[in-house]
């Protein structure tokens, strides 16, 4: 089932509460400011956006910090239709650790990045439950490197144990990715050239 259109879902999802004249919220997982930068340009026209800033994969605190700056700054300069607001997750890069024991020498894109996605999304799913939000979903699958149908497995899964909607999505579509590009050197973002943890660090 890897030829789902998640992009068609997302629209549809979009324009039923359009036609209702509603402005759903949204918790929107974010691993950095260029990832961010598009997804919060097209998601903030019909959501309600509260960005969860939680990646304890990135085990060097400078460069978490830095990350988490950026986005912070990227908020306060972008102009948004809806308001949009940041919060942080907890920050403890062993839970990261713990959840890929055993794990580490596998390739990007494998099983260690499976669990790092299940860890960051059970906790954004946890968030939006407690929050009462009518979505979560993540900026993830922006990346071409990122496996979009995995990301979505991971979220609808931790959206059904926790009793929240996951909201599909495959931001790379639409030219989402070449959009961050764009907003990335428009905002002078700083753009990472690893993906976050230390064995992607090379
Ligand atoms: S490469 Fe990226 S997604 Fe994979 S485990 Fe490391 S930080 Fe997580």
């Amino acid at each position: 089932m890897n030829n789902i259109n998640y992009q068609r879902e997302l629209d549809r999802v979009i324009s039923l509460h359009q036609s209702r004249g509603e402005t759903p919220r949204l918790l929107l997982h974010v691993c950095c400011a260029p990832c961010s930068s598009y997804c919060l340009e097209y998601l903030s026209r019909y959501f309600l956006i509260t960005v969860y800033y939680y990646n304890p994969n990135i085990s060097i605190k400078e460069e978490y910090l830095h990350r988490l700056h950026e986005e912070q700054r990227l908020v306060s300069e972008m102009d948004f239709v809806n308001p949009v607001t940041v919060v942080e997750g907890r920050y403890d890069p062993r839970e990261f650790f713990e959840a890929v024991r055993g794990l580490e020498q596998e390739p990007e894109g494998g099983r260690r990045c499976e669990k790092c996605f299940a860890l960051r999304l059970d906790s954004a799913a946890q968030m939006a439950r407690d929050g009462g939000y009518d979505y979560f979903t993540t900026t993830l699958t922006i990346s071409p490197l990122k496996n979009a149908h995995m990301l979505n497995e991971i979220g609808a899964a931790a959206g059904e144990t926790h009793g929240v909607k996951w909201l599909y999505s495959d931001f790379k579509k639409k030219e989402g990715y070449k959009r961050s590009i764009v907003l990335s050197k428009k905002y002078n973002l700083y753009r990472q050239n690893y993906c976050g943890c230390i064995f992607s660090r090379g």
